[in-house]
């Protein structure tokens, strides 16, 4: 049996936590859209934290052109249901948190029962309209979330409180048509780009979760690890006038 005094001894240490940010983790829930290169680590950053319920959505099996970058994944994982997969490596890091596995598409029309319940929603999707999804039931459900997107070695992060910030209709009204942008089908995918990118989004998660709102980096934030690029652009600190997720709007 390991204590909570031993498990999150660095944690504890940690000036921004401490032992009240501690019990606030413990006390929240967080679903991670997505168990693939991004919400596989967002994942397994929010159970070794120890939040106290994390909840793993994703569709799709294990399959060979993942294992670049899927940390939660290894060989014999192949043909398995990410969600499951992910589920049992997730519980065996760490038993005081309350895992689960959904086998579901985020979408639409699922989108806002899997957010019920929630402290945060956290974007690992590996498409726009998924992102969309989570962008407008979240402006309804007043929830909050952080957008983080990867594709080559690029990589871009966004904390989401709706009615308080930005939203990513007020920087992007219009998903780009299918095909008009990068995926990793076409442009590939790096895994330390992947990392790097669910782990700027598991900062922010961590500071929302702990009560440290005053430390959440808003903005855009993005990455290029190939060029070295790493770039914030505070923009707006409210929402876009005009935009759906608006006061008297949602
Ligand atoms: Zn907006």
């Amino acid at each position: 049996m390991i204590t909570p005094q031993e498990r999150y001894a660095k944690q504890l240490n940690f000036a921004g936590l401490g032992p009240a940010g501690q019990a606030r983790l413990a006390a929240a829930a967080v679903l991670v859209c997505g168990a693939g290169g991004l919400g596989g680590t967002l994942a397994q950053l929010m159970v070794r934290a120890g939040v106290g319920r994390v909840v793993v959505v994703d569709r799709d099996r294990v399959e060979p052109s993942n294992l670049n970058r899927q940390l939660l994944f290894d060989e014999d994982d192949l043909g398995r249901a990410k969600a499951e997969a992910a589920a049992d490596k997730l519980a065996a890091m760490n038993r005081a948190v309350r895992v689960e596995g959904r086998v579901a598409e985020v979408s639409p029309a699922s989108i806002a029962g899997l957010m019920a319940g929630m402290d945060l929603v956290l974007d690992g999707m590996d498409n726009l309209i998924a992102r969309y999804a989570i962008n407008d039931a979240a402006i309804a459900l007043r929830k909050p979330w952080v957008f983080a997107g990867c594709v080559a070695a690029r990589g871009s992060v966004m904390f989401i409180e709706p009615g308080r910030t930005p939203c990513l209709r007020c920087l992007f009204p219009h998903p780009p048509a299918e095909g008009d942008y990068p995926n990793s089908d076409s442009a590939g995918i790096l895994g330390p780009a992947a990392s790097a990118t669910a782990s700027l989004a598991a900062a922010e998660a961590l500071k929302f979760l702990s009560g440290n709102p005053q430390a959440i980096t808003h903005g855009f934030t993005t990455l290029d690890l190939w060029s070295g690029r790493f770039r914030h652009s505070a923009n707006r600190q409210s929402p876009a006038v005009g935009c759906v997720c608006g006061k008297g709007n949602a």
